[in-house]
């Protein structure tokens, strides 16, 4: 009888085991898709964020292009005074 407990607890070890040995993987393939987006990053004028273009909010101001990391940083920026004083 007590040698079934322990061959039950060795089965269930080697499971959590083999469960823990599996996500490595996973993050690998995550830390090289972030590592594509690295190369164009441009800067949010109202928050400093860096933001990937890709995923970036845009907008086209006279002959300039600005990128926002959201909606609410462009609306920021659009509804805050422009100071232009020259
Ligand atoms: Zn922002």
């Amino acid at each position: 009888m007590f040698r079934l407990i322990l061959l039950a607890g060795i089965i269930y070890i080697l499971l959590r085991w083999l469960r823990k040995s599996a996500p490595p993987k996973n993050k690998e393939q995550a830390f090289h898709r972030q590592g594509q987006n690295i190369e164009e990053m441009m800067q949010d004028p109202v928050c400093g964020t860096y933001v990937p273009i890709g995923q970036a909010v845009t907008l086209t101001q006279k002959k300039e292009t600005l990128y926002f990391c959201g909606k609410e940083c462009r609306d920021k920026f659009l509804q805050a005074p422009t100071e232009d004083k020259h």
